[in-house]
């Protein structure tokens, strides 16, 4: 297995399948995943295999580290076209997120103004108001759901709370139309079980999770690299861009990555 750990707090630029050139924030360890999700298909790894480093950068570090990478920024590879919390684990874990978030939009108008800022969230904090506000002040509060229904959640992305679909949803209610909602499909043998979330029930009850919660953009993706449960399979890109039209026809702007 394969996995990849971000060594920097802010890395890249790289160019990511949905948002183009991305300037990457990792609020996490540098050599560790810290999560409280432990998703069959994480690019970092389990949580068990990243417990080694529990140190979070500081704001201060965090501040140093993307002003640095701003102001030095080669525009002959590009223009950055966002700032992107993602990194080893959930970013809004970190104490100082809300800060952190109102910096960033600072520096970002001082040396990036066209760059977008996006947060890649497993949803999990959004119901702390602190979070909800920094969430609601970025361009691309990215929320991630990967099924309507609890215990495929459990089955995929192995929350380590007593997750609740009914919470996550009411939780949204401040965010409707101003979120990006993203899953991820993908089929395979968990630790705990057999998953298809591509299955008829499963792609039913998800359509009705997005009428429900309204989303201003829905993005849906499958595996595209090394993970680490090995026994889980790619959807294809035809089978994702049926799952998208019914979506599409109501108006939604839905994104497809294979
Ligand atoms: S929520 Fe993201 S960081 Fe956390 S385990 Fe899942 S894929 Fe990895």
């Amino acid at each position: 297995m394969s996995t990849i750990l971000f060594n920097e707090i802010v890395f890249g630029p790289i160019k990511s399948r949905r948002l183009g050139i991305s300037l990457g924030v990792n609020l996490l360890p540098l050599h560790g995943k810290w999560c409280n999700f432990d998703c069959v298909y994480c690019e970092c790894g389990f949580n068990k295999d990243g417990v080694q480093d529990r140190v979070l950068p500081t704001k201060q570090q965090v501040m140093q580290a993307l002003e640095s990478k701003l102001a030095n920024h080669d525009s002959t590879i590009g223009k950055i076209d966002t700032v992107t919390f993602s990194g080893n684990g959930e970013p809004t874990l970190h104490p100082d997120f809300h800060e952190i978030i109102f910096k960033t939009l600072e520096l970002r108008d001082l040396y990036a103004k066209e760059a977008k800022v996006s947060v890649l969230t497993n949803g999990s904090r959004i119901g702390d108001p602190k979070v909800a506000e920094a969430l609601l002040k970025v361009d691309n509060a990215i929320i991630k759901i990967d099924s309507a229904f609890e215990e495929s959640v459990k089955l995929i992305d192995r929350p380590l709370f007593n997750y609740s679909t009914d919470k996550i949803v009411k939780e949204l209610e401040l965010f409707r139309g101003k979120f990006v909602l993203q899953t991820m499909f993908l089929r395979g043998n968990t630790p705990d079980g057999v998953i298809d979330n591509t299955v008829k029930e499963e792609v039913e009850a998800w359509y009705n999770l997005v009428l429900k919660t309204g989303p201003r953009e829905v993005m849906i993706y499958t595996i595209d690299r090394e993970t680490p449960v090995t026994d889980l399979q790619k959807v294809l890109v035809g089978e994702l861009e049926l799952i998208a039209l019914p979506l599409r026809a109501r108006g939604y702007k839905v994104t497809v990555s294979g």
